[in-house]
C-alpha cells in the first residue's frame, strides 16, 4: 500500500542517474520527501527539480520536500559532515537506499589497475558501509527505519572479467545479510535488491565512456530499465511494517 510512504523521508545515494534517479522520482510521485546525493551537483539538482514537478502533478498533500546534496560516499570526511548539509526538516530519515556503485573495466586478475580496485571497493563497499553506519545509529535510537541496499546478480554469481566488481557485490550481500540478522526482533528492516542487467550509464562507466561497447552488452537481450528496479525498491519499502523483504533478485526474462 503506497499510502504507507506518504510523508516519509528517503535518502537515495547515487541519485543523479539510472536506478537512483528513477527511485528518487518514484518516491517523490508517491508523496515521500527525498534527499538525493551523488558526486555530480548539477545532475542531482536536475533530478531534484524533476521530483518537485512530479510531486506537483501528483496533487498529493504530503511529501514534496527535496534536497540535492553533493556527496562522494567514498570520501569519509564528506560522509562525516553529511548532517551539516541536511535541511532541518529532512533530518528524520525513514528509508535509506544505498544505491551508489559502479564497475570499472573488464580486465582479468593481474591486469586490473590498483586505482580501479580501490575505487570500486571505496564506493561499492566502504561507501555503502559508511553511509549505513551514519544512519543506523539514528534508526536504532528511534527504533524505526529501513535500509535498502543495491546488491546484484554479481553478488550471487561470479563471472570472468568481473573479479573485483563481484567481490564488492558479494561483500554487499554479506554485510546486508549480517545486519539483517543483527536487527532481527527490532522494527528496523533490511532489504537487498539484486538486479540483473539494467540499461543505465552503468555500462558506459564500465567501458570507460565507450558507448558503442556499452550498448553491445545488451545485444540479443531486452535489459531491465531503471524504472523496473525503482518499482521493486518502492514496493519493498511500502510493505506493512511486520514484513521484511530480505532479498529480491530481478532479471530480464532472457537473462539466466
Ligand atoms: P549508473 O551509473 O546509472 O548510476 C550510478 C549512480 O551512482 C550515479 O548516480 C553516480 O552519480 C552514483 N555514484 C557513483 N559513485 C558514487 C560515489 N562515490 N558517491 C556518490 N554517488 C556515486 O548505474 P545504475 O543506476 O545502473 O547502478 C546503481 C546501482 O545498481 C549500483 O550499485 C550498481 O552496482 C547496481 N546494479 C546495476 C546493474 C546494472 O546492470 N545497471 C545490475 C546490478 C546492480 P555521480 O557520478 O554523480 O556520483
Amino acid at each position: 500500500n503506497a499510502s504507507r510512504l506518504l510523508g516519509k523521508t528517503v535518502l537515495v545515494t547515487g541519485a543523479s542517474a539510472g536506478i537512483g534517479a528513477a527511485t528518487a522520482l518514484l518516491f517523490a510521485k508517491g508523496g515521500s520527501n527525498v534527499i538525493l546525493v551523488a558526486r555530480r551537483a548539477e545532475a542531482i539538482n536536475s533530478v531534484a527539480e524533476a521530483c518537485a514537478s512530479a510531486f506537483k502533478e501528483s496533487g498529493l498533500k504530503q511529501g514534496g520536500k527535496f534536497a540535492a546534496i553533493q556527496l562522494d560516499v567514498s570520501d569519509k570526511a564528506q560522509v562525516a559532515s553529511f548532517w551539516d548539509k541536511v535541511p532541518a526538516d529532512l533530518r528524520n530519515i525513514d528509508i535509506l537506499v544505498n544505491n551508489a556503485g559502479f564497475v570499472l573495466g573488464v580486465e582479468q586478475v593481474g591486469d586490473i589497475k590498483d586505482e580501479d580496485i580501490e575505487a570500486m571497493f571505496a564506493t561499492n563497499v566502504l561507501g555503502l558501509i559508511s553511509v549505513t553506519q551514519l544512519l543506523i545509529k539514528d534508526f536504532k535510537a528511534k527504533q524505526s527505519g529501513h535500509v535498502i541496499n543495491l546488491g546484484s546478480i554479481a553478488g550471487r554469481e561470479a563471472y570472468a572479467g568481473g573479479s573485483i566488481y563481484t567481490a564488492t557485490k558479494f561483500a554487499v550481500h554479506a554485510f546486508t545479510a549480517s545486519m539483517m540478522r543483527e536487527l532481527v526482533n527490532t522494527p528496523i528492516r533490511v532489504t537487498e535488491i539484486q538486479p540483473g542487467m539494467v540499461e543505465t550509464e552503468f555500462s558506459v562507466v564500465r567501458f570507460r565512456g565507450d558507448s558503442a561497447a556499452a550498448k553491445k552488452v545488451y545485444t540479443g537481450l531486452e535489459p531491465l530499465t531503471a524504472v523496473d528496479i525503482a518499482e521493486e525498491i518502492v514496493w519493498a519499502a511500502a510493505r506493512p511494517p511486520h514484513v521484511n523483504i530480505a532479498e529480491v533478485l530481478v532479471l530480464p526474462v532472457n537473462q539466466a
